[in-house]
């Protein structure tokens, strides 16, 4: 074959005659970012990405190759922004090299301008069964928080609008509604209790009318290793998420439907054994180091260390192993 400019013999297209510019065409890249969160819009939609990752994004989509070039690799460089295409042409190694405008827009993103116009799709109320919030559950419950909210990045609802402390509990204002439904399921998943879901209309939009959903979560008022009354027998929880606890005499296994709390795990004392005949134990007691007789509930040493539950102005002796799992 001959090149039709030249006229010399070559095989595909005449490196001479040919701009090696041509090969290889790119327009500006022009780039919309927010501000505030850093994110960036690409094809319409707000993502989180990192610029490299857009600009690749862009060159796949708007680069256009001369189809005689076979490209090997593309390389970008930022300072000056440049774009250099390896490849190979008429079995020639070429090299492109492209300067392309880089405007980067700052924008506001969706997510941004409701977050700061306080907007919120739901609230989620934590709240203990007739009791105070505990720490380690209201820190859980953030951990959840934050990781419903990273698995959720690319939602433009999934954000915290407000925490507010109350005297029953904490409200969460959630973005979007997602966000609180998954948060609630989570909790309960863990802890146990309850979700009550209640929605208000808070306004109409094209002729529709908008809600706001409530996620009331009530947390179980035990909790595993607490000790509670169940219809009269005395019962370590074992599993609140299910509801079950262990009769500490019986050993059976009884569904907890209305317990009241006898004592906190981390409350209950321990006492060591000094003395026992069938149905007794005598231990020191942790406080007062009196000499005190607690009902048996299970074989014990001389010498062991067990948890001691005063109920009714009884004492209760209760193996190490039933409240430490
Ligand atoms: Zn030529
Ligand atoms: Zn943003």
């Amino acid at each position: 074959m001959r090149c039709p400019k030249c006229g010399e013999e070559v095989d595909g297209l005449c490196l001479n005659c040919t701009n090696l510019n041509e090969l290889v065409w790119l327009d500006d890249f022009i780039i919309t970012t927010c501000p505030r969160c850093g994110s960036f819009k690409v094809e319409g939609k707000w993502r989180v990405l990192d610029l490299e990752e857009v600009v690749d994004f862009l060159i796949s989509k708007l680069m256009r190759i001369h189809p005689e070039l076979q490209v090997k690799e593309i390389i970008v460089e930022y300072e000056p922004f440049t774009i250099r295409v390896l490849g190979k042409i008429s079995n020639t190694d070429v090299e492109v090299v492209k300067h392309p405008n880089l405007k980067i827009i700052k924008e506001t993103c969706i997510r941004c301008s409701r977050e700061a116009g306080g907007y919120y799709e739901s609230i989620l109320q934590l709240r203990a069964d007739g009791r105070a919030l505990e720490k380690d559950e209201v820190e859980r419950a953030n951990e959840i928080i934050e990781e419903v909210l990273l698995a959720e990045k690319n939602n433009q609802k999934a954000f915290v609008t407000k925490v507010v402390e109350r005297r029953e509990g904490i409200d969460y204002f959630f973005g979007g509604r997602d966000v609180g439904r998954k948060v609630s399921r989570k909790l309960i998943n863990e802890f146990g209790g309850e979700i009550k879901e209640s929605k208000t209309i808070s306004g109409r939009m094209d002729g529709r009318d908008l809600y706001r959903f409530t996620y009331l979560v009530r947390l179980p008022s035990y909790k595993n290793g607490d000790v509670v009354r169940e219809n009269g027998k005395i019962c370590v929880v074992t599993n609140a998420k299910l509801k079950k606890a262990m009769d500490i005499k019986t050993k059976q296994t009884v569904t907890l439907k209305n317990p009241k709390l006898v004592v906190r795990k981390s409350r209950i004392k321990k006492g060591v054994v000094v003395q026992k005949d069938e149905y007794i134990v005598e231990l020191i007691h942790p406080d007062t180091n009196e000499l005190i007789f607690a009902e048996k509930t299970a074989e014990f040493e001389i010498g062991d260390e067990v948890f001691v539950v005063e109920y009714n102005d009884k004492f209760y002796a209760i193996p190490s192993w039933l409240i430490i799992k």
